[in-house]
């Protein structure tokens, strides 16, 4: 999930009130009533990897690998069976391969060796898997067991800080601050809605606020306008 770096901002955001966290994040559920992660699985073990396989990739750029890798190795048997070299040929073209490759190998042999081969519902025995974190976690937790968790990736941050829901200096503190202060009925899917408004209308180095739903209750001092469009020159008379 590469992302230029974010415009600086002379002005500090104020955090946002509990009740205007709430109409925030209804008017971006009511602009995308089902939002979904872009990366492409068919069940918590394709999800798993997609995720691991994401760090420092675009969403896109795991797709196209994991479309070959999924068919050759479906289910952890198969992918510890395929090992670290019969998977690499597969990811090469996505950051960081070699080692994602190594853990993507070494997690798909300890699901069958410690879980039955089945991804478990359990924080930290996903963290125990290697090449997974908190933010692989959270994913997972939320993405395939329904639960109300919250990762935190460069676009969530930076709109914890920028919108004022929850601003923070470290990534464990916005989580905290969105997970206390996003209510519980809209925390699950905020998630899946904050990544895709950061990645398509709350960019990192300009945000297009003048087409954000949600510019009403958001807190950044310094709201972009839309762009100058430049007028057509005269025509010549002949
Ligand atoms: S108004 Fe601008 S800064 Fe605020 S959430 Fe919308 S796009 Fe982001």
């Amino acid at each position: 999930m590469s992302e230029d770096a974010p415009k600086k901002t002379t002005r500090k955001t104020r955090a946002m009130t509990l009740a205007d966290v709430r109409s925030f994040l209804e008017a971006l559920a009511r602009a995308n009533p089902n939002p979904e992660s872009e990366l492409h699985y068919g069940d918590p073990f394709t999800l798993l990897v997609a995720v691991v396989l994401s760090a420092q990739a675009t969403d896109a750029s795991v797709n196209k690998a994991t479309a070959g890798l999924f068919a050759a190795a479906p289910t952890p048997a198969a992918m510890a069976a395929l090992g670290a070299e019969g998977i690499a040929p597969f990811i090469r073209t996505i950051g960081l391969w070699q080692g994602k490759a190594k853990n993507v190998a070494a997690l798909s042999q300890v699901l069958i060796d410690q879980h039955h081969g089945a991804v478990p519902h359990d924080r930290a025995a996903l963290e125990a898997l290697p090449g997974v974190g908190r933010k692989t976690a959270n994913v997972v937790l939320n993405v395939a067991f329904g639960e109300p968790t919250m990762a935190v990736d460069t676009h969530v941050f930076r709109l914890g800080n920028r919108t004022g829901i929850a601003p923070g200096a470290n990534v464990r503190t916005v989580e905290n601050g969105l997970v206390k202060r996003i209510p519980a009925d809209l925390l699950r899917e905020a998630h899946h809605l904050l990544i895709l408004h950061g990645r398509y209308v709350c960019k990192a180095r300009t945000p297009e606020c003048w087409r954000c739903v949600a510019a009403e209750w958001c807190r950044f001092p310094d709201k972009t306008l839309p762009p100058r469009i430049k007028p057509p020159k005269p025509c010549n008379p002949a």
